[in-house]
């Protein structure tokens, strides 16, 4: 079965989030636990995680459902000493927080190396945080996106990820969500047959299926290879709707959360449904 979504709001609580999936029959979707922009965050209130907890009781969404992703600031990869502070703390902190909402992925950018240290090292890094971060947690799974290579952002090979799951101690507790617009946008020509077919015998080659517990489902407005993240809606960039279709059919992608973050939300309901309808 496919499970699709996409990435809500939580604005005004947690619990908003659900109901906002709700409304658009999503039957999977990802959310913010803390405010993305900022380093510092209040803990969750007793309240707000009670009331979370039942309202995805109430509406039916596993936790295998529900896809939290982390703050935008956070750089598990940064060279300069300071920020990786920050981040590593951050970055726990968003993996207790999923522990406390009964929640088990945690999707995230793996990091940047900023051209202060080389790309193996920053791998490296990533994979010693994830490491720490896995040491001090118990249900979480640390969720790799790959990226679209967008300024020093790593993560935009399958190689590159692969290095960072090696690196991983405890290899149940951690997975990868491949992005279609960054995967794109990173040089892997999946809006055709061949493209798709090379793209996933490479994913399967180099990281392993097994490993793939989440998706992004996004077009591109920019062309193959591009290195530039820019989401557009489906059907609507250089990706096109083959590729949103093929996937439906495609069984790798079963249970597992398929979440859009295309840039329109009043479309979100009707691309579910063409979806969950191809
Ligand atoms: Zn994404
Ligand atoms: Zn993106």
């Amino acid at each position: 079965m496919k499970l699709i979504g996409a990435h809500v709001s939580a604005s005004g609580g947690l619990g908003n989030a659900v109901l906002a999936a709700q409304s658009i029959n999503a039957t999977a979707f990802a959310l913010f636990t803390r405010n993305q922009r900022s380093w510092v965050s209040k803990p969750l209130s007793a309240s707000e995680i009670t009331t979370f907890k039942a309202l995805i009781g109430e509406h039916g969404y596993k936790p295998t459902q529900i896809l939290p992703h982390d703050s935008y600031l956070i750089n598990l990869g940064c060279p300069d000493e300071e920020n990786l502070l920050k981040s590593r703390a951050a970055f726990l902190d968003e993996m207790q927080r999923c522990e406390q909402l009964g929640l088990t992925l945690l999707n995230f950018h793996p990091g940047s190396h900023l051209n202060k240290i080389s790309a193996e090292q920053c791998l490296d890094q990533i994979a010693g945080e994830i490491n720490l971060a896995l040491s001090q947690t118990h249900d979480v799974t640390a969720v790799i996106e790959n990226t679209a290579g967008q300024g020093s952002n790593l993560g935009y090979t399958f190689a590159q990820i692969a290095r960072i799951i090696e690196g991983v101690n405890d290899k149940s507790r951690v997975g990868v969500c491949i992005d279609t617009c960054h995967t794109f946008a990173a040089g892997y020509d999946i809006s055709n047959e061949v493209g798709y077919q090379l793209t996933f015998d490479e994913f399967d080659k180099l990281i392993g299926p097994q490993y793939l517990k989440a998706v992004h489902l996004n077009d591109s407005m920019k062309g193959v290879g591009s290195h530039v993240d820019r989401h557009a809606c489906l059907g609507k960039g250089y990706i096109g709707q083959w590729c949103f279709e093929k996937m439906m059919h495609d069984p790798r992608f079963d249970n597992i959360p398929m979440i859009l973050e295309t840039p329109d939300p009043t479309l979100w309901k009707s691309e579910i449904e063409w979806l969950k309808n191809r």
